[in-house]
């Protein structure tokens, strides 16, 4: 990756304090990261509430986009969210708008930093698909009362992250990747993950490789978490288990973050705005320290990386010795607690001492993996559309809406094979005690499964059902090389 440099000779970085405690953490990274020599320069500019607040919808302003465009590195503070209402987040949409695909969240046992875990050497990294899964955010009320997201993988998106999992594994001198899923349940979505994880680990012969049940690993993650190495998992997977894993080893304040992509990378802790410490000097900036020392090695600072990371442990250590240290450990009204200033300054006074006993790692660059861009990156050899699953909004009992349904398609070549409740088969009936809402999956197969359904029949199902109930949602049921393409509801045979 090519970066700008400015005429001193500095690589130019877009900086973006952000919200809540983002400013005085941000500003903590960066004195040290300019203290400790680098070559680095800031383009400062803003996204999240600030922006909300101009009126752009989006969080991201252009001249933000401009910048990063130009730049492409940027170091970043938590941008809030509303939570259940409102805007979209702007960090999602920072993620997104510049592909950053993958996203690299180190935790390791620090010196001094007590926890249940302590004296295991927790050392591990979970690398999280960033740009898809739930997290596209592609809702939809499809009653009143009844809400979807679609979870959306890609094969090329399962090959960006599971590539980009074993060349950060290869460039820190890692021995193992994990593949954590849920693929038991979701087997196409998460599903191709572990497939695809299970056919590129052949090309990585030099690092174990195992998958492991999501559930299981988050088990595991708190049983044994000096097990793992590199973890790779989906986004939102991906995001519930950092948060763990960075309380594994002390909390959200020494959680640092990556997120790559292939033309830009964007900095930031795992941490969030914590609007109730915002401006008060007090909070931990370690996580968006440990983030500047990662983009440090982005930038091809290795030294300055090096020379960082070692004051951040001896400081560490010295606090360790003193009884001193950031609210978050020691207690916010201890009067032995640093404030974040004090804090940033120690670490700049260690500039240029070593931990002797914590270990930094020799980090080269990461090979970022080279994946094609062409949309259609799997093609089928053979496809067929078999039938259709029509979401159908009703308040009657699933007896008779599937006989209702069952009859206007009378003479068409679809016929209803089921309807379902939130994935449960519930006509034709089972038995089974199903507390259906007002929104009915009807699956409509071809009456003769040789035949292909045309676009001619789909239109006149349609119609004819729509003339009684009312739908919100169609899905075609489609058939690539020969395997189906869709799955079957519980309960259907
Ligand atoms: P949060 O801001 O991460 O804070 C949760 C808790 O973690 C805090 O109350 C505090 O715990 C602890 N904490 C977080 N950062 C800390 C630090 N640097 N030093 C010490 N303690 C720290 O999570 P949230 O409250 O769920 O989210 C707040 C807002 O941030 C939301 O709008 C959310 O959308 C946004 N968010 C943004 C990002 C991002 O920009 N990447 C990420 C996550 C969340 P105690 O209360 O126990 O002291």
């Amino acid at each position: 990756m090519a970066f700008v440099t400015t005429p001193s000779g500095k690589k130019l970085v877009t900086l973006i304090p952000g919200d809540g405690i983002g400013p005085e953490c941000v500003e903590s990274a960066k004195r040290i990261i300019e203290a400790s020599g680098a070559k680095v320069e800031w383009e400062v500019r803003h996204a999240g509430e600030s922006v909300f607040k101009q009126g752009i919808a989006s969080g991201v302003p252009q001249e933000t986009i401009e910048s990063v465009c130009k730049t492409r590195v940027v170091l970043k503070g938590p941008l809030g969210t509303p939570v259940g209402y409102g805007e979209k987040s702007a960090n999602v949409t920072l993620r997104k708008l510049f592909e950053t695909y993958g996203n690299i969240r180190p935790v390791r046992e620090l010196p001094g930093i007590k926890t249940p875990y302590s004296g295991r050497n927790i050392d591990l990294v979970v690398v999280r698909e960033n740009v898809e899964d739930l997290y596209a955010g592609i809702e939809h009320m499809q009653t009143p009362g009844v809400a979807q997201c679609l979870k959306l993988i890609s094969r090329k998106g399962c090959e960006k992250i599971v590539r980009l999992a074993f060349e950060f594994a290869r460039s820190e001198g890692r021995k193992s990747v994990a593949c954590a899923s849920k693929s038991n349940i979701m087997k196409f979505t998460e599903g191709m993950l572990k497939r695809t994880f299970e056919e590129i680990a052949k090309e990585y012969p030099d690092i174990q490789s195992w998958h492991v049940i999501v559930d299981n690993c988050c088990h595991q993650l708190v049983k044994k978490p000096e097990q793992f190495d590199v973890i790779v998992t989906t986004n939102m997977n991906g995001d519930i288990m950092s948060d763990l894993t960075s309380a594994l080893i002390g909390g959200l304040g020494f959680a640092p973050s990556a997120n790559i992509g292939s033309d830009v990378a964007i900095f930031e802790a795992v941490h969030g705005s914590a609007p109730k410490y915002a401006g008060k000097n007090v909070i931990n900036p370690t996580a968006v320290i440990m983030t500047g020392v990662m983009l440090l090695r982005h930038l091809g600072e290795f030294e300055a990386a090096q020379k960082m990371e070692h004051a951040v442990l001896h400081t560490l250590e010295q606090n360790a010795a003193s009884g001193r240290g950031t609210g978050d450990i020691v207690g916010y009204d201890n009067p032995k607690c640093f404030k974040t200033s004090e804090y940033t300054d120690a670490i700049i006074a260690n500039l240029g001492k070593r931990s002797e006993k914590w270990r930094v790692r020799d980090v080269k660059p990461i090979k970022l993996p080279q994946v094609s861009t062409a949309p259609d990156f799997v093609k089928a050899t053979s496809r067929k559309t078999v039938g259709i699953d029509l979401h159908i909004e009703s308040s009657l009992s699933a007896d008779a809406l599937g006989k209702s349904v069952a009859a206007l398609l009378e003479g068409s070549p679809l016929l209803l094979k089921v309807v379902t409740n939130r994935g449960t088969k519930v006509y034709p009936a089972t038995g089974a005690v199903t507390d259906c809402v007002d929104h009915y999956p009807c699956r409509l197969m071809m009456r003769d499964s040789n035949a292909e359904l045309t676009e001619a029949q789909l239109a006149d199902a349609v119609q004819r059902i729509a003339a009684k109930h009312r739908w919100s949602h169609i899905e075609k049921l489609q058939v690539f090389n020969d395997q189906p393409g869709y799955t079957k509801s519980q309960g259907e045979d």
